[in-house]
């Protein structure tokens, strides 16, 4: 998708300013504590690390909630402590930030499960809704009904020279950010789609109405992604 976002370039820009005006010492890193990058019946993965101290090792608590009673049924904690290639590849530091949890699912019982990630107060990006037994992995979100779905990356060919940039002033994160159409769905809504919740903080010319752009890392994944109709569940 080419976007064009010069009317919303304008509004960015000042979005942007008061947040760093606000809150100038830590806000880029809060925007990347880590993600939860796996989540099945086996374990709960991710990899959370702190920037201004990259040689330190983050204690990661997941949180299970029950999505139809809202309880809270599992508090996990793990070190991120654990090797992992692709984050060292990246230059994300040394890369042992890696950690995993097993989960009693069955102890749990039936139901659709949040599953969400904190270190150090923060929370991880990357939330998932796990389904256990007869309950199907969506119970309890409302749906918004089938979307067209296509994928962006921060690529010339994909974002011109926003790079990154989104039209909020966020920092565009693969697992977390969808640019939308406003008008549609409101900035700031959360999205689940295919599993993971995504948060909408970005715009484009070419997104309008019932369509859903995804930002990912790479234009490989970009590709790979091409076009799905899928339906959107939102997430209260
Ligand atoms: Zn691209």
């Amino acid at each position: 998708m080419i976007r064009t976002k010069k009317i919303q370039w304008f509004l960015g820009s000042l979005l942007m300013i008061t947040f760093f005006t606000l809150f100038p010492a830590n806000v880029l890193a809060r925007q990347t504590p880590g993600i939860i990058d796996g989540a099945d019946e086996a374990s709960i993965r991710g990899w959370a690390w702190n920037s201004t101290d990259p040689s330190s090792s983050q204690e990661v608590k997941v949180t299970i909630t029950n999505q139809t009673t809202g309880s809270v049924v599992g508090e996990l904690t793990a070190s991120a402590s654990k090797y992992r290639k692709d984050l060292a590849d990246q230059g994300t530091g040394t890369g042992n930030y890696g950690f995993e949890v097993s989960v009693p699912w069955n102890s749990y019982g039936d139901g659709s499960y949040l599953v969400e990630a904190y270190a150090s107060g923060q929370k991880l990006s990357g939330t998932r809704v796990y389904g256990v037994g007869s309950f199907a992995s969506t119970a309890g979100l409302r749906s918004l009904g089938m979307f067209k779905t296509t994928a962006y990356c921060p690529c010339r060919g994909c974002s011109g020279r926003w790079g990154g940039r989104t039209s909020t002033g966020m920092i565009a994160t693969a697992d977390h950010t969808i640019s939308v159409d406003p008008r549609v769905i409101p900035y700031g809504s959360r999205l689940m789609i295919g599993g993971v919740i995504y948060t909408a903080e970005d715009c484009g010319s070419g997104v309008r109405g019932n369509h859903i752009d995804i930002f990912f890392n790479t234009h490989g994944e970009t590709r790979a992604y091409g076009t799905r109709n899928i339906e959107v569940f939102l997430v209260q």
